[in-house]
């Protein structure tokens, strides 16, 4: 996918002279907040983008974030715009994702992008949903008619997963921490992807055999090393197809920011 961005900038800058460009804001200190910004920026510099980076301080008001935000959205050469979250408590994300234009929302966290993903007709896919939906076309696994059980119901991974399931025909079932008989409603899945953010919450009698595991969790194990919400040593047996963390999804997010981001600049200059 980076490849196929990279020659897309080449020909963008080549034939209209645009370099498509990503800001990423980060406040505070977060030890993981900052890989996962390193790692956009790095992915920025391979495909050929301008990426700026605003890191800004743990105390930073919301008025300062918000005024940022206005001025990158009046930004010419800034097609995407990337608040990392969480943010300090004291700051209302929700106030400032509805900041950015939603044309430079390439996050797809702004409610006009949710409303558009809910209807299928979107300019945007959130990041991490539509990097594990390339991954299932990329080893063409079937998706139309399976049944598919997302655990986790936020509003960045398991509710727009669960809808781009729906969109391609699958039987969805969305679980969350109030879900009866978790275990045999996993069971039953074709298709299993986790997002719960705890770590090896998955085990081998939650998953039926030959099922495909989607693996979003980015979790700490005992001894502080990364890893997923699946019991990947013992789950790995059971399965078609597994996700390993890290390796898998984290990957296809950022690749998938790439795209959206080259997309927002094409938009942005009515091509
Ligand atoms: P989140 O907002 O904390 O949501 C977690 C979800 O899991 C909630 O819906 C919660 O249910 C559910 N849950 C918690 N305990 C449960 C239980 N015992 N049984 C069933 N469901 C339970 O987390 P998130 O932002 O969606 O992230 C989930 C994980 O994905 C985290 O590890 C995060 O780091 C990772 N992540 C990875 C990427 C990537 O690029 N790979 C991107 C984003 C997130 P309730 O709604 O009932 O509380």
């Amino acid at each position: 996918m980076k490849e196929e961005v990279k020659n897309q900038v080449l020909r963008l800058k080549a034939e209209h002279g645009i370099t498509p460009g990503l800001a990423v804001v980060i406040v505070g200190d977060d030890p993981a907040s900052r890989v996962y910004v390193n790692n956009k920026k790095k992915a920025c510099e391979l495909v050929g983008f301008k990426s700026e980076e605003y890191a800004l301080p743990e105390q930073t008001t919301q008025e300062d974030l918000l005024n940022l935000v206005k001025e990158l959205n009046n930004k010419q050469d800034i097609n995407g715009i990337l608040v990392q979250l969480p943010l300090p408590k004291h700051l209302d994300d929700k106030a400032v994702i509805e900041a950015i234009n939603p044309l430079k929302d390439v996050d797809a966290f702004h409610a006009v992008n949710v409303g558009k993903i809910m209807l299928g007709e979107y300019d945007f896919l959130p990041c991490t949903p539509a990097g594990v939906m390339e991954m299932l076309h990329a080893y063409d696994i079937p998706v139309c008619g399976k049944n598919c059980v997302v655990i986790g119901r936020s509003n960045i991974v398991g509710k727009p997963m669960a809808m781009l399931l729906l969109h391609e025909n699958a039987t969805v079932t969305i679980c969350h921490s109030r879900t009866k008989n978790l275990s045999e409603v996993c069971s039953k899945a074709d298709i299993l992807v986790a997002a719960v953010g705890k770590p090896k919450f998955v085990t081998e009698d939650m998953v039926k055999d030959g099922a495909v595991v989607i693996d979003v969790g980015m979790d700490r194990d005992e001894n502080g090393r990364l890893c997923g919400d699946v019991d990947f040593e013992n789950v790995k047996q059971k399965c078609s197809y597994i996700t390993p963390v890290p390796g898998g999804v984290g990957p296809m997010t950022i690749a998938t920011l790439m795209k959206n981001t080259l997309k927002a600049a094409k938009i942005q200059n009515n091509l």
